[in-house]
C-alpha cells in the first residue's frame, strides 16, 4: 500500500492543492492497484486511457490556476450510474455489452467539479440485495474478512464499500433504494449517507424503484461525505422529482456544536434479531452524544413493524415496471435463435435476468395484478404513508433520530443467500427512512466480536443533512473508529 492510496478526500485534495503530487500520479497509483488487486473483486470494470487523460487534464487546468474544487480527485462509480462511453450493467447479464451515449447528472457534476473517473465498482444485480451476492460478475469480499472466512461486504454498494475500505479508491459513488448505501457502509467501516430524496437528480441513474431511488457518497470520514454531496447534489430539470431548493454548505456543519440538540431514540428498533454487540454500541453512541451536550429523549415510530413489509412490495412493484424496459429489443442481451416475438422476449429475460431480480419482478407484477392491487399495493402506499406520519410527529420532538444501521455485523458468504427473508432483515432498519424520504447516515462506531466493523444510523428531517453531519462528525470523533 503506498502513502497517496492512504490518503482521504480531503488530504488527497490538499496533496494535490500543495503540489504534492499530480493528479496523473494519483490516478497512476490506483490504476495500478485496480489492475494487481484480484482478491476482493471490488470493480468491475476500468478505462486507464481515460482515467489518465482526464488527470493530465486536471493537471493542466490547475497549473493555469483553473482548480475546480475537487481537481484531480479520483472517483470510483457504482456500476449503476450511465458514464458516457462506459460499459455500465447494473451487474445484471441483461445490460451486459451496454454502453451509454449520455453521463448520469451526478456522475456529469463530480466530472465538471474536476473528479477524474477511475473505475466501475461492483453491485447487487440491479441494486436487488444486502450482500452484494447477486451480481453478475460474481461475489464481492468484504476487505475485513479473515483469511480463513470471506465475509460478505453488504449490498447493494457492495463493490464501492469495499473499494473505498481497502483503500482502491479515496471516494465511491453508491445508491441507496432501502439501505444500500448505509448497510454496506456499516459493514466496511465507511461512512455512507443517503441523502433526502430529490436532493440529488436520478437522471442517468439505473432506475430500480423510482420513488426510493437516492444516489449518495461512501468515503472514509464525514467531513470527506460533505465534501462529497456537496458537489454531487442540487436540482435538475431532468429528473421531476428533483427538488429546487439551495444545497448548504455541509462542510460547514461538520464543526458546529450540537450542544442542545434533542436525539430521538425509537424503541421500536430494539427487536428481537438485534445482536447484544449492536445494542451495546447504540448505548456508546447514545452516551457521546450526550457527553457533546445533546439531550436524549425517546421517541415512538409505532409502524416500524410494518416498514420491511412494505418496502418489499412497494420496490418490487416499481421494479416490476421499470425493468419492462429490458426485452432483447432495445437494450443489451437478446437470446438468438428463438421463434418469434413472444418467445425472444421470455427466452432473453429468463437468460438475461439473474434469480433474485426475477423473484422481484415476480412479487411486483403479483401485487400490482388486477386482484391484488388493493390488498397489496395500494395497502402498502397507505402504510408508507404512515410511516412518514410516524416520523413527521417524531421530528416534532427531535433534531434527528438514532439507531444500529444494521441488526449484525458482515455475515459469511453462502450464510444468508438461501433464504430471501432472512436476507430482507438486514434492511430491516434502513428501509423506514427510505420509505419516508428522509436522509440517514451510517457512521462506523465500533467492531463486533468478529472485529467487523459495525455502524450507527443517523435519520434527520427531510432536507437537513446538515445535522447530520454536524452529528456524524461528534460520532466519528468519539467513536474513534481505525479503519483497515
Ligand atoms: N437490500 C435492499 C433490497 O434488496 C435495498 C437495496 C437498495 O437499497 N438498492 O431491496
Amino acid at each position: 500500500m503506498t502513502e497517496i492510496t492512504n490518503l482521504g478526500v480531503t488530504e488527497t485534495l490538499e496533496g494535490l492543492n500543495k503540489k504534492e503530487f499530480s493528479s496523473e500520479e494519483v490516478t497512476k497509483e490506483y490504476l495500478e492497484i485496480i489492475k494487481n488487486e484480484k482478491d476482493l473483486n471490488a470493480y468491475i470494470h476500468y478505462n486507464a486511457e481515460k482515467s489518465l487523460s482526464l488527470a493530465k487534464l486536471s493537471d493542466e487546468r490547475r497549473a493555469k490556476n483553473k482548480a475546480l474544487p475537487l481537481e484531480g480527485l479520483p472517483i470510483a462509480v457504482k456500476d449503476i450510474f450511465c458514464v458516457e462511453g462506459e460499459r455500465t450493467s447494473a451487474c445484471s447479464k441483461i445490460l451486459e455489452n451496454f454502453i451509454p451515449s449520455y453521463e448520469s447528472t451526478v456522475t456529469s457534476k463530480l466530472w465538471q467539479a474536476g473528479g477524474v473517473y477511475i473505475g466501475k465498482t461492483s453491485m447487487d444485480e440491479f441494486a436487488m440485495g444486502s450482500s452484494n451476492e447477486t451480481s453478475y460478475f460474481g461475489s464481492v469480499i468484504n476487505p475485513w474478512s479473515k483469511s480463513e472466512e470471506k465475509l460478505v461486504p453488504g449490498g447493494s454498494s457492495g463493490g464501492s464499500a469495499s473499494a473505498v475500505a481497502a483503500r482502491l479508491a479515496p471516494i465511491a459513488l453508491g445508491t441507496d433504494t432501502g439501505g444500500s448505501i448505509r448497510q454496506p457502509a456499516s459493514f466496511c467501516g465507511t461512512v455512507g449517507i443517503k441523502p433526502t430524496y430529490g436532493r440529488c437528480s436520478r437522471w442517468g441513474i439505473i432506475a430500480f424503484a423510482s420513488s426510493l431511488d437516492q444516489a449518495g457518497p461512501l468515503t472514509r470520514s464525514v467531513a470527506d461525505s460533505a465534501l462529497i454531496l456537496q458537489n454531487m447534489a442540487g436540482f435538475d430539470n431532468l429528473d421531476s422529482t428533483s427538488v429546487n431548493i439551495k444545497v448548504p454548505n455541509f462542510l460547514d456543519s461538520c464543526s458546529k456544536s450540537i450542544k442542545g440538540m434533542k436525539i430521538g431514540i425509537p424503541k421500536e428498533y430494539k427487536i428481537n434479531e438485534l445482536s447484544p454487540e449492536v445494542e451495546k454500541i447504540w448505548d456508546e453512541g447514545i452516551k457521546w452524544i450526550q457527553d457533546a451536550g445533546a439531550e436524549i429523549i425517546d421517541v415512538k415510530l409505532p409502524h416500524t413493524k410494518y416498514a420491511l413489509p412494505t418496502y418489499y412490495i412497494v420496490a418490487p412493484a416499481e421494479a416490476s415496471a421499470n425493468l419492462a424496459r429490458y426485452d432483447g429489443v432495445k437494450y443489451g442481451f437478446r437470446k438468438e435463435d428463438t421463434q418469434g416475438l413472444e418467445e425472444m422476449y421470455s427466452q432473453t429475460r429468463a437468460e438475461g435476468f439473474g434469480k433474485e431480480v426475477k423473484r422481484r419482478i415476480l412479487i411486483g407484477t403479483y401485487v400490482l395484478s388486477a386482484g391484488y392491487y388493493d390488498a397489496y399495493y395500494l395497502r402498502a402506499q397507505k402504510v408508507r404513508t404512515k410511516i412518514v406520519e410516524d416520523f413527521n410527529s417524531a421530528f416534532s420532538n427531535c433534531d434527528a433520530i438514532l439507531t444500529p444501521t444494521a441488526p449484525s455485523g458482515a455475515f459469511k458468504i453462502g450464510e444468508k443467500n438461501i433464504d430471501p427473508i432472512t436476507m430482507y432483515m438486514n434492511d430491516i432498519f434502513t428501509v423506514p427512512a427510505s420509505l419516508a424520504g428522509l436522509p440517514a447516515m451510517s457512521i462506523p462506531a465500533g467492531l463486533d466480536s468478529n472485529r467487523c466493523p459495525l455502524g450507527l444510523q443517523l435519520i434527520g428531517k427531510g432536507f437537513d443533512e446538515e445535522t447530520l453531519f454536524s452529528i456524524g462528525t461528534i460520532i466519528e470523533k468519539s467513536a474513534n473508529f481505525k479503519s483497515i
